[in-house]
C-alpha cells in the first residue's frame, strides 16, 4: 500500500534478536545488555505480522539483528516466512560468522539471498573493529554463499582512518567474484554518532580517479536505497548507500520491526508502534492496525544530515540497520 507521500511500502526489516557474536565498536560496543528472551517475539508472533503485512502490499521481508544467526532456529522462521501465500522474497543480513555453518538450512528453507557485513581485509583490523578475532570464518563463509549459487552482497562501512584506506582492496573483491560490493556511509545512531564518516561523494571521487571508465549501473539489485556503479569487466557492481550525501528518502519503501515488535516508521526518528501489546494483549485487527498506523507516520525525508534532529537513541544493533 502507498503511504501518505505516495510512496509503495512493500518491504520490511525484521530484527529477530539484539544479540551478536561480535562487537562492532559502532554498533554495539562490549557492555552492552540484552533483552530477555520473554521481551522478544516469537516466531509465531513474527509469522502473524508477517502475514498481515503480505496483505497490506508488504511481500519482501529481511531479517536482521543484533546477529540473526545467534537466534536458534533462523532458517526455520525464514522457511516460515517463505512459505506465506504472497512472500515473494526473505533475504538476511549477517555478519557471516556462522554463516557457513547454516547455509543447507538457510537454502533449504528458501533464502533468496544474503548480505554480509565485512569493513576491513586485515586480520589484524578484524578485531580492532569488530572485537572478535572473526576474519578468516567471515571470509569462507562469503565463499561458500557464492558456491552455494546464492546472490551476496557485501556491506562496508568506511571509518575515516580507520579502514577508509581499504576502499579498494573491499571493492576488488566484486572484480572476479559474482557479488556487490556496497559502501554505507556510518550514520550518526547510537555510537556510529562517534565515527568518522566516509562521504560517498569522496569515495566516489577516489573511485573514478582510479578508475576513469567507472560507469553508471541502472540495473536494479535489490529492494534498497542503494545506488550502483560498474567497472567494465568486473563481474559484480559496486554500490553505495548514502544516507548522509545522497537523499533516497523519495524512493523509502520499508518499514522496521525490532525484536521486541517495536514498528518505526523511519530508521532516525524513535517514534515507533507497539506491535508486542498488539499480538499479545489486542484484538483480531490491531496487529493489522499497528503497521497501518507505521505506514501512515512514515516522514516525508529522515534528517541523518542534522545530527540534532536524529531522536532515535537505540543502537543500530537494537534496530537492525
Ligand atoms: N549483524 C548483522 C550484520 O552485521 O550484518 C545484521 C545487523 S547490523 C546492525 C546491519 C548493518 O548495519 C551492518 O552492515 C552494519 O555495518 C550496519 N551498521 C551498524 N551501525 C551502523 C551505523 N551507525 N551506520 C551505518 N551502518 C551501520
Ligand atoms: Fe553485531 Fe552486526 Fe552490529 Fe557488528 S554490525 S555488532 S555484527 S549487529
Amino acid at each position: 500500500m502507498k503511504d501518505s507521500y505516495g510512496r509503495e511500502i512493500n518491504y520490511m526489516r525484521i530484527s529477530i534478536t539484539d544479540r551478536c557474536n561480535l562487537r562492532c565498536r559502532y554498533c554495539m560496543p562490549e557492555g552492552i545488555s540484552c533483552v530477555p528472551m520473554d521481551d522478544i517475539l516469537t516466531f509465531e508472533e513474527i509469522e502473524r505480522v508477517c502475514r498481515e503485512a503480505v496483505d497490506l502490499g508488504i511481500t519482501r521481508f529481511k531479517i536482521t539483528g543484533g546477529e540473526s544467526l545467534v537466534r536458534l532456529g533462523c532458517a526455520s522462521l525464514i522457511g516460515m516466512i517463505r512459505k506465506l501465500p504472497g512472500v515473494q522474497q526473505v533475504t538476511m543480513t549477517t555478519n557471516g560468522v556462522e554463516l557457513k555453518k547454516y547455509l543447507p538450512e538457510l537454502k533449504a528453507a528458501g533464502l533468496d539471498a544474503v548480505n554480509i557485513s565485512l569493513d576491513t581485509l586485515d586480520p589484524e583490523k578484524f578485531p580492532a573493529i569488530t572485537g572478535c578475532n572473526r576474519l578468516a570464518r567471515v571470509l569462507e563463509s562469503i565463499r561458500a554463499a557464492v558456491d552455494a549459487g546464492l546472490p551476496v552482497k557485501i556491506n562496508t562501512v568506511l571509518q575515516m582512518g580507520i579502514n577508509d584506506g581499504e576502499w579498494e582492496q573491499l571493492m576488488l573483491l566484486a572484480k572476479d567474484h559474482p557479488l556487490d560490493v556496497r559502501f554505507i556511509e556510518l550514520m550518526p545512531i547510537g555510537y556510529g554518532a562517534d565515527g568518522g564518516m566516509v562521504s560517498s561523494v569522496d569515495l566516489m571521487d577516489r573511485i573514478r580517479r582510479k578508475y576513469p571508465q567507472v560507469q553508471n549501473d541502472k540495473a536494479v539489485h535489490g529492494n534498497g536505497p542503494a545506488v550502483y556503479c560498474r567497472i567494465p569487466g568486473w563481474t559484480g557492481s559496486v554500490g553505495f548507500i548514502s544516507a548522509i550525501h545522497g537523499k533516497f528518502c523519495a524512493q523509502c519503501n520499508r518499514l522496521r520491526m525490532t525484536a521486541v515488535g517495536e514498528v518505526k516508521p523511519c530508521l532516525c526518528y524513535e517514534q515507533s508502534f507497539d506491535m508486542r501489546r498488539a499480538l499479545r494483549c489486542g484484538g483480531e485487527t490491531d496487529v493489522r492496525e499497528v503497521l497501518l498506523r507505521a505506514i501512515g507516520a512514515k516522514p516525508q525525508m529522515h534528517c541523518f544530515e542534522e545530527r540534532e534532529a536524529v531522536t532515535e537513541k537505540k543502537l543500530m544493533a537494537k534496530i537492525g540497520g
